[in-house]
């Protein structure tokens, strides 16, 4: 463990460094909007009534604690390992996001912002912004890369329904990178009233520390239920990683359990190859900046971020979070990468044997469970977050398994 620390629940430092990771790399334009927002949320973070407030809103419109789910068949089908999962896909909008929108949201609100933006690659994070927005009567601006609003229409139109303006971004190559960046530059130009909403553990200092902790109700959730389920510990926590926010609220209540294997899965595409063709920041990338942080990115000789590849749009994500970046470096955490076809594999797996329909990207984390899990002994525990539920995906899967979804088939 890095001397800095004797306990995993105190990180980033003072300048919002893991290790060697994260950070501020901000202009000096976006440096004070960065210090007022730690401030507040440093006050927010001991003050009760915000967290009263956080777990109302939890309880009767996310529909949170989610459920602890064995999952028996799956178990009986592979063989070994207990496997349990985390039912975050039964949240309101279908995944995780909105555990962070809300907390980011009600801290808008203290600081008296009227106007929301965010950035969305496949749509998810705008979706859950846009449905928060609506529900406090916020303006709510969502960027999106040009060339993902072509391909997530339905997410675009629910946005559009729950009254955000969604802005195609053709900067660079039309990315969810390049959303990032033209959020970023939407904030510095509209200090005053703006609040800028990040999806996921990525962004300069607080915002990974911050997303992480509103996420971090998802592994709370989890070592209560399980304590009560099976009145001890997970041995093995698995979850599936495009930034990192669902993983990190899985695991970090968890990190200084020493007992608990933690496991990450990124996205491997189509193989962790030469070519690219995946989104594995730490298993295929390099340590570089981007969005005012350092972290692990996928990038080409000359430190040009790559787009990466992906069958779930979820996942494909250039970096990962910092705190990842330093919990694979200091070895807490074992990252590993999922093909698009085992996680195509997993998806029917987890359809058939548990009338669970999961997005594509906990598939990725459910693949790597079906590895693992028939060489463990039966009384080890697994815990894998199915974050997210895969009505989104069923016409990419469609279109990959060759079925003809017209209705003529
Ligand atoms: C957005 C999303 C992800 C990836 O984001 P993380 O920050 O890594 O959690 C994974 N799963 C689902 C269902 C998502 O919507």
């Amino acid at each position: 463990m890095n001397d800095l620390f004797n306990s995993f629940m105190k990180g980033p430092d003072e300048n919002g460094r893991f290790g060697d990771f994260g950070g501020r790399f901000v202009s000096e334009t976006l440096m004070p909007l960065i210090l007022r927002l730690e401030a507040e949320y440093e006050k927010a973070k001991t003050d009760d009534s915000f967290w009263a407030e956080m777990n109302d809103l939890w309880t009767h419109y996310v529909g949170r604690p989610s459920p602890m789910y064995f999952a028996q068949r799956m178990t009986e089908h592979l063989g070994g390992a207990k496997i349990y999962f985390k039912r975050d896909e039964l949240n309101h909008t279908g995944a995780h996001k909105i555990n962070n929108v809300l907390g980011q949201i009600l801290l808008a609100r203290r600081m008296g912002k009227t106007r929301i933006i965010a950035e969305t690659g496949a749509g998810q994070h705008g979706v859950a912004t846009a449905t928060v927005c609506a529900k406090f009567g916020l303006k709510c601006v969502v960027y999106m890369g040009a060339h993902d609003v072509e391909r997530q229409s339905p997410n675009v139109f629910r946005m559009k329904l729950l009254g955000a303006e969604v802005v195609p971004v053709t900067s660079g190559r039309g990315t969810l990178k390049d959303a990032m960046n033209d959020a970023l530059r939407d904030w510095v130009t509209n200090v005053r009233d703006t609040f800028y909403c990040i999806g996921t553990v990525a962004g300069p200092h607080p915002y990974p520390a911050m997303v992480r902790d509103f996420q971090s109700i998802i592994g709370k959730e989890a070592k209560e239920q399980l304590a009560e389920q099976e009145g001890r510990l997970p041995d093995t926590l698995i979850a599936a990683i495009g930034g990192g926010s669902n993983a990190m609220g899985l695991f970090f209540p968890f990190l200084d359990d020493k007992s608990v294997n933690i496991i990450g899965v990124e996205a491997g595409g189509k193989g962790v190859n030469a070519k690219m063709e995946h989104c594995a920041s730490l298993t295929g990338g390099r340590p570089g900046v981007l969005h005012g942080n350092r972290t692990y990115l996928l990038q080409d000789d000359d430190g040009q971020i790559l787009e990466g590849f992906s069958i779930s749009a979820g996942l494909d994500y250039p970096g990962i979070g910092p705190e990842h970046a330093w919990l694979h470096d200091i070895g807490r955490a074992q990252y590993v990468s999922i093909t698009d076809t085992e996680a195509l594999e997993a998806f029917q797996l987890s359809c058939a044997l548990e009338g669970i329909i999961p997005a594509l990207e906990p598939s990725h984390a459910l693949a790597h469970v079906m590895k693992i899990a028939p060489d463990l002994p039966s009384d080890h525990i697994i815990c894998m977050n199915m974050c997210g539920r895969g009505d989104k995906d069923i016409f990419t899967v469609a279109k990959h398994l060759g079925w003809d979804m017209t209705g003529a088939g």
